[in-house]
């Protein structure tokens, strides 16, 4: 099976093509087909096996393709570290670099001042650490009613550095219809209560 087989957009075949990614990992093939139909995934799968490309693309495909529509599609990624999130961020710009989405990382230790005035103006892609984003909430300075996709990524290591209380208010302050993603490398019961509270017939990905 090839990324063209799975219908993603040209400009992505196009980056992953540069990145000589020339076929989907085994969880790639699993997560780009439900998620490019808007279904909930679970995903249990450790890092290195290419789930940030498991997420990213498919997110991005449908970004572009209501940009398309005229419509807004806007990704929310939450990572428990400032290094993972920033790791993301370096992949959405090799996977996004001829699709004009606007991306931004909003981690703490970062200049405040430059993400409000991104924030200002539509944008495509957030990345966040669950701190910084309620920072922003607070505040005001950000406005996540076109949010249709979140991704909460290494949930176990989210829940585990104290950030239930924070995942929780963040999901509660979004779209009560929008996409949700959650990855994880263990499945103890907080976050099968995560999953049970926040996620619609999510579709179940093991490796
Ligand atoms: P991840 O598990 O998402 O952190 O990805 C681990 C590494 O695999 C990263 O360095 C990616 O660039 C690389 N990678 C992800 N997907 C693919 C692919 N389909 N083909 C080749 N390398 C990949």
């Amino acid at each position: 099976m090839s990324f063209e087989t799975l219908g993603l957009n040209p400009d992505l075949l196009r980056a992953l093509s540069d990145l000589k990614h020339e076929s989907p990992t085994p969880i790639q093939k699993q997560t780009i087909p439900p998620i490019i139909e808007g279904r909930d995934v679970l995903g249990v799968a450790q890092t290195g096996s290419g789930k940030t490309g498991g997420f990213l693309l498919p997110s991005l495909h449908r970004n572009k393709r209501a940009q398309g529509n005229r419509t807004r599609h806007q990704i929310l990624v939450l990572s428990p570290t400032r290094e993972l999130a920033g790791q993301i961020e370096r992949s959405a710009r090799e996977y996004g670099k001829y699709l004009r989405s606007r991306t931004v990382l909003l981690v703490g230790g970062t200049d405040m001042r430059r993400q409000i005035d991104f924030l200002r103006r539509p944008w495509d892609l957030v990345i966040a650490t669950p701190g910084r984003l309620i920072d922003h909430m607070q505040r005001g300075t950000i406005n996540l009613s076109h949010v249709h996709t979140v991704v909460l990524d290494e949930a176990d290591r989210m829940l585990d550095m104290g950030f239930l209380p924070d995942v929780e208010t963040i999901l509660k302050a979004l779209h009560p219809e929008r996409q949700t993603l959650l990855f994880t490398a263990t499945l103890p019961a907080r976050i099968q209560m995560l999953t049970k509270t926040y996620q619609k017939d999510p579709v179940l990905i093991r490796l």
